[in-house]
């Protein structure tokens, strides 16, 4: 979005040019009710819910085909769309297309589970979908944080409106017309438009609503929270993190540093498990922190088409203003700004959302720096002397999404990394991300887990079933 949009239109900007790409409509609140009603018609009649699961599963391959094939476009629109360099962003439709397909092996094994017979009766369980599901979702990674949504709550049979960023609104209409396409019956996914404030607070409130699935901030996440509390349905929050990596003495250095920048100042530090918190021991600290900051002002920062790009803009001017905001105010902290800082200089750069990687040493543990999220290609490090002020310093924060260990001693990794509060640990490798391994955050970083078998859990409630098989109703009582 854009400072130029209106009240009933948000207006894409490509961050790399600063020109207009594409306006939405918003969603009016008498067009949210329809969709809802709609959704909830589609939910009852299509017969979605109650197909033979390999039913399901075809659709739901079908889905991943449609994204493969236009794979190259996707791509291209995310990154106008958000700035991310074209191969990340073909990465994260590789990534839909393998959720996708994912859900659809899992939704034709996940259906009863019987538990063995007791006496005379038999009892089993069932998976039903919720109903209606508002997937709500952030700017930095659309398609993916969409497909996490959308790809199991279907397959779990529910209906879904997908509410994507007011920052990032193109993705989501393309893939309900593909997910059309491929079969999925009218009605079952569709996309409402707007701000969060607005429309998205009205579907978080709305009575036709039985599911809320949210990924986006801390701040949001405990708002919807409250919603769903009052009105008691389901709520999934992926929030947000300050992720520690830790790097320890005896690590492979090479690999370490080359970890770290890329968990940073990938995709711009605009990822919830960007490792932004850098916690090194004592005795490599320089070393560690020199080859960090030799790296990062090598980093090429350009155009997201440019070949050999590593770096694009941030997804939006507003939200560079917002980074160097948390800058500026690391700098009043006491931090010293290592490397970047600022936007880069030279023409190249001048009408995009362009922002230097940036490292920043000296700031007390608990500075508010090294405490909220900048998500944005902000390093602080910050050195420990031992195991247990590393385990002190690392759960320090409101988060606990994910953290970063590298050593060579692996008793040590499974200590420490038992010892964090992170939903997701990584050892000698950073960020990696399997559909089939859950996701989701300790502490403030979110409720629930998506992806992996829990992740259509999430979207299915459990009704259990008794048989009576003898004469007598109530065999148990005689
Ligand atoms: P945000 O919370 O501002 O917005 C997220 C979505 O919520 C948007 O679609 C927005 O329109 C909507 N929204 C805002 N206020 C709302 C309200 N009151 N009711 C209903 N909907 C509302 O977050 P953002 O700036 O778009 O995204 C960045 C955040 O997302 C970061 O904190 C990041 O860590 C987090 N994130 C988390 C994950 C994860 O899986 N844990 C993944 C990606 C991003």
């Amino acid at each position: 979005m854009d400072t130029r949009s209106k009240a009933n239109e948000l207006i894409s900007i490509n961050p790399a040019t600063g020109q207009e790409i594409a306006r939405v409509a918003v969603t009016t609140p008498d067009q949210l009710d329809a969709a809802v009603a709609r959704a909830r018609t589609a939910f009852e009649t299509s017969g979605w819910k109650d197909l033979m699961p390999h039913k399901r599963a075809e659709v739901l391959t079908a889905i991943a085909a449609g994204l493969l094939a236009e794979k190259e476009e996707l791509a291209t629109l995310q990154m106008r769309d958000n700035g991310k360099p074209i191969a990340e962003c073909r990465g994260m439709v590789d990534y839909a297309v393998g959720t996708f397909r994912y859900y659809a092996s899992v939704c034709e094994t996940l259906e009863t589970e019987v538990t063995p017979r007791r006496g005379d009766y038999v009892s089993f369980t069932v998976l039903e979908p919720y109903g209606v599901v508002a997937a709500i979702t952030p700017w930095n990674s659309p398609i993916m944080n969409d497909a996490a949504k959308v790809a199991p709550a279907l397959a779990a049979g529910n209906a879904v409106l997908l509410k994507p960023s007011e920052d990032s609104p193109l993705l989501a209409p393309e893939l309900a017309r593909i997910a059309a396409a491929a079969g999925l019956p009218d009605g079952l996914l569709q996309v409402v438009q707007g701000r969060g404030a607005d429309i998205g607070a009205a579907l978080v409130a709305h009575p036709g609503v039985s599911m809320i699935s949210f990924t986006g901030g801390t701040t949001t996440g405990r708002a919807i929270g409250r919603v769903a509390g009052d009105r008691i349905v389901p709520v999934a929050l992926e929030l947000g993190g300050k992720s520690p990596h830790v790097v320890f003495a005896d690590a492979e250095m090479d690999h370490a540093v080359a970890a770290v920048a890329a968990g940073i100042f990938g995709s711009s530090g605009q990822s919830c498990v960007a490792g932004s918190r850098l916690l090194v021991e004592e005795s490599v600290y320089d070393e560690v922190v020199a080859a960090l900051v030799a790296r990062a002002n090598r980093i090429v920062v350009a155009a997201p088409d440019q070949k050999g790009v590593e770096m694009g803009p941030l997804a939006s001017f507003h939200h560079r203003d917002r980074v160097h905001a948390f800058v500026e105010r690391a700098r009043s902290e006491g931090g010293e700004i290592l490397c970047g800082g600022s936007a880069p200089e030279g023409a190249r750069y001048a009408d995009g959302a362009y922002y230097l990687p940036t490292i920043i040493a000296g700031l007390s543990a608990d500075a508010l720096s090294c405490q909220e999220e900048a998500f944005g290609p902000v390093l602080v490090v910050l050195p420990f002397k031992d195991e247990a002020e590393l385990i002190r310093m690392g759960n320090g924060t409101a988060f606990g999404l994910a953290c970063g260990i590298w050593t060579n001693d692996f008793k040590k990794a499974w200590r420490v990394g038992r010892a964090l509060e992170a939903g997701s640990v990584w050892i000698n490798t950073y960020k990696q991300s399997v559909t089939s391994t859950p996701f989701g955050g300790f502490k403030n970083s979110g409720i629930g887990r998506e992806k992996g078998v829990d992740g259509l859990r999430l979207y299915a409630q459990v009704k259990s079933m008794y048989f009576g098989l003898h004469e007598n109703p109530l065999p148990i009582a005689k």
